[in-house]
């Protein structure tokens, strides 16, 4: 069986601890890889090849940077069939949508690839007499990330491309349930012309990240993953003097006034809610219907999600693969089948669903469930499983007050031809990504990711200008050259004004 091993100094490194870990194909429930564990002596050895790196690329050219990321971009263009299929294999998601991920990791490196114009410093002339102040910002060393299953390509690419542009070198600590991706992205890397040492990863489990939010030499940690652990990722790291930005989970409401364009509303819903079988944390997982228009609504989006083909990742025809594990599954199967006894109407029970020749695999149908009580299991959790919760409101306000109670708050949508309400809820909605008519505004590579509330712990969003200054620390350099002419300042105790 193949073992994933980690990837330290510009090589493949066996793990030493003598812990690993099963990858299952989510298709078929077969263990097909096994992925090293690192013990805190392995992450001592990754992080001290980071320190060692930084050494030199901390005072790298910035020409010399993007030279190496515009040659990692056509290597990661030219492999996205290959990492996709890596994706699928171990996460399950389908093809199509595993390039999708790819694609929009592929959006951040274009970021670092103009790095150049991010770290233009300010400069302002004669602030006194031949006095001129420049502000700079100038990376951190080794910093690490920490990063969810569900986007084993992307959110590493949130994280690695701009702080290794910056001129830090990187630890990246990525899921042990679809490890393979990261380490083909380190391979290229490494054929991009990428120095040892400034890109390690290092698989494992709480043992590893739980040293590296303690080691002495990492400057800051970027965690994406759920909220639990986002908290204790941000609280441990904090308490040891780190940076830190720890992106957590998610409960995506969807508000559909009765104007909008309802199957519009209703392919946006089954869309968002179904797609990668509902685990993306922008996923659309509740969607509140306003008005008389609520089971016009719920039936469109019941004809639309029976009408979905689930199979295996890697069959053209499926457009919804299986959930990550067995026990995900049935954890996922339990919201609906509680459902009913908390007071919901289950429209879709998705639960029974098997795919003929792939019994063993981590399967089940899409569900929706109508009028969903607030205090319900349901509508609490994040469930992360296809399963769509639709609440009622009587009014643009009621329905903005459920979404305002919601403790998460990431992205949010609108769904409406009222220019004035999407203007008011622009502005009203508590959470970090709106979109109107546009159901996961997951923000461009140029602009910056991440939730309010308790899905971003941390004072940074990701990627973009967010990234950039996440990635660095300011300086600002106040010069004076005296002109031979000047006569001497003398001695003065007063405070320079
Ligand atoms: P997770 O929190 O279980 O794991 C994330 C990472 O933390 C993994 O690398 C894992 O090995 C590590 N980890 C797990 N338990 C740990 C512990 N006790 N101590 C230290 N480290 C630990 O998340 P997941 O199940 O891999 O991913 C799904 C979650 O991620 C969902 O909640 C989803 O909403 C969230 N997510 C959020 C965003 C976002 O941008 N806000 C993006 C993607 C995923």
């Amino acid at each position: 069986m193949k073992t994933v091993h980690h990837w330290i100094g510009g090589k493949s490194v066996q793990g030493t601890s003598g812990t690993t870990g099963p990858v299952t194909d989510p298709a078929t429930g077969a263990v097909t890889t096994r992925v090293d564990f690192a013990g805190a002596d392995e992450v001592d050895t990754a992080v001290a090849a980071a320190k060692s790196a930084y050494a030199t690329w901390g005072t790298s050219s910035l020409a010399q940077r993007t030279t190496i990321l515009f040659r990692f971009r056509a290597l990661l263009d030219a492999h996205r069939d290959e990492i996709a299929e890596l994706i699928t294999a171990e996460h399950g998601k389908v093809h199509s949508d595993a390039l999708g991920e790819v694609a929009r990791g592929l959006e951040v490196v274009d970021l670092a690839c103009g790095i150049t114009t991010q770290l233009k410093g300010e400069l302002s002339t004669e602030v006194s007499s031949r006095v001129d102040v420049a502000g700079i910002r100038q990376s951190l060393g080794v910093v690490a990330g920490i990063t969810p299953f569900n986007f084993p390509a992307m959110v590493p690419m949130w994280m690695f491309p701009p702080a290794i542009a910056c001129g830090n070198t990187f630890v990246l600590k990525p899921s042990e349930k679809d490890p393979s991706a990261s380490v083909r992205v380190a391979e290229l890397l490494t054929e991009a012309g990428l120095p040892d040492g400034v890109f390690n990863v290092l698989h494992g489990d709480k043992v590893a990240v739980d040293r590296l939010l303690e080691h002495p030499d990492v400057a800051a940690v970027s965690f994406v993953g759920s909220t639990p652990i986002a908290r204790h990722i941000h609280t441990t790291a904090s308490a040891n003097g780190k940076r830190v930005q720890a992106l957590g989970g998610a409960k995506n409401h969807m508000l559909v006034l009765p104007d909008a364009d309802l199957d519009a509303a209703a392919d946006a819903a089954v869309s968002a809610a179904y797609g990668s079988a509902g685990e993306r944390c922008m996923a659309i997982s509740a969607v509140v219907a306003v008005g008389a228009t609520g089971d016009t609504l719920v039936a469109k989006i019941k004809e639309r999600a029976e009408k979905i083909t689930i199979g295996p990742g890697n069959d053209p025809s499926s457009e919804m693969g299986p959930l990550i594990t067995k026990a995900h599954r049935d954890k996922v199967a339990s919201y609906v089948t509680g459902a009913a006894a908390q007071g919901s109407e289950v429209v879709l029970d998705g639960t029974g669903f098997t795919v003929e020749g792939y019994e063993d695999g981590h399967w089940i149908g899409l569900s929706l469930l109508d009028r969903v009580p607030t205090d319900s299991d349901a509508y609490r959790d994040e469930i992360f499983g296809p399963v769509l919760v639709v609440l009622r409101a009587e009014t643009y306000e009621e329905g903005l007050a459920i979404i305002n109670a919601s403790p998460f708050g990431n992205g949010t949508a609108i769904f409406t031809r009222d220019g004035g309400a999407a203007r008011r809820f622009q502005l009203e909605v508590e959470a970090g990504m709106v979109g109107v008519n546009v159901p996961i505004p997951v923000p461009v590579g140029y602009h910056s990711f991440g939730g309010w509330k308790d899905s971003l712990f941390g004072d940074h969003h990701i990627y973009g200008n967010d990234g950039v200054h996440f990635y660095t620390r300011g300086k600002v350099v106040t010069t004076r050259w005296p002109d031979p002419a000047d006569s001497p300042a003398g001695v003065d105790l007063g405070f320079p004004s």
